[in-house]
């Protein structure tokens, strides 16, 4: 039993990067990383399903190991979120995401910016400060920035992050319920905090159509989210069944393998370039 488990969650590890498992790591090496600029981001695209039309990036962590190559974030995004360091994450992965932006805007891509952020990340009011300081010397129009925001587990006490959160919203950043439908991205949610877009999460996208269960439940979503005034976008769309289905039952965004990988910031031009082109 306790081997299936640990296979189980080793499976699900490597789905999102496809990458070997290496050993877990310390606060220690993290911190490190941190402070000596190893963690880089890399960006998937956004596109609308009914026009074509590229409308933004997510900015995805991923850590430049000496000596392990590229860690992918499930290996140390938990561990940052137990051992205080994911304010400082955060920081560095949106600092860094702000450059890019302001690099694409001039090059005339006219892109969102969707960053993750940790409940962890809310605790204090000075994550607002932070944002929009950020976002004001880069020169990036707050609605064009979105952060996706995850409940990894269930939090005591909401009332500072709700706070943050509505502070956000009444400076005219975007907020989005990510992996809907999974651990505590729930309906409660959708009650307490004023999103924007509502993204399903992949284990109910890929295979949509040929599952009636996973049909139900992205109709069901983008249903909740049409009636509530959110953008509905589908991750983990895998391959033209997935996208078929998705615009039949009009889905407004995608993002996924059948469209791009995340991909590291100087490739984003380009890939507009021929995203467009074709
Ligand atoms: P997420 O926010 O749900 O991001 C989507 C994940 O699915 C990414 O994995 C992405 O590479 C992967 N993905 C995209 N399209 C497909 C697809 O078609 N099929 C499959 N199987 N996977 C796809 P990644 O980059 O390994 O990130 C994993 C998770 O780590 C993210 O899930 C997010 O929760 C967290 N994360 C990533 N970057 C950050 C960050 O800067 N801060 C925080 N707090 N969390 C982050
Ligand atoms: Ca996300
Ligand atoms: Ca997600
Ligand atoms: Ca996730």
């Amino acid at each position: 039993c306790d081997a299936r488990w640990r296979s189980l969650s080793l499976s699900a590890a490597s789905g999102a990067g496809g990458a070997s498992q290496p050993a877990p790591y310390t606060k220690e090496e993290l911190a490190a990383a941190l402070r000596d600029g190893q963690l880089m981001n890399y960006y998937q695209p956004k596109v609308s399903i009914a026009s074509g039309r590229m409308v933004g990036v997510e900015a995805l962590v991923r850590w430049q190991h000496p000596r392990d190559g590229i860690v992918y974030p499930d290996n140390f995004i938990p561990l940052a979120e137990e051992s205080g360091l994911i304010d400082q994450l955060t920081r560095v992965v949106f600092s860094s995401a702000m450059k890019h932006a302001r690099t694409w805007h001039e090059g005339g891509l006219d892109l969102s910016m969707s960053v993750n952020v940790s409940m962890d990340n809310l605790h204090s009011l000075g994550f607002v400060d932070f944002i929009v300081a950020e976002a004001a010397a880069a020169e990036v129009a707050p609605r064009k920035i979105i952060l996706e925001v995850t409940e990894s587990r269930l939090m005591q006490d909401l009332r500072t992050p709700l706070e943050v959160l509505a502070r956000l919203r009444l400076r005219r950043f975007r907020l989005s319920v990510d992996d809907f439908g999974t651990g505590y991205s729930s309906l409660v949610q959708l009650r307490d905090i004023p999103f924007d877009e509502l993204k399903i999460d992949r284990s109910f996208v890929h295979g949509a159509g040929e599952d009636p269960t996973k049909r139900a439940i992205c109709s069901a979503s983008i249903g909740l989210a049409r009636q509530m005034g959110l953008d509905a976008v589908a991750e983990g769309v895998e391959d033209s069944a997935d996208w078929r289905f998705l615009q039949a039952i009009g889905c407004d965004l995608a993002q996924g393998y059948f469209i791009a990988r995340p991909m590291p910031a100087d490739a984003v031009l380009a890939w507009a370039a021929h995203w467009q082109a074709t």
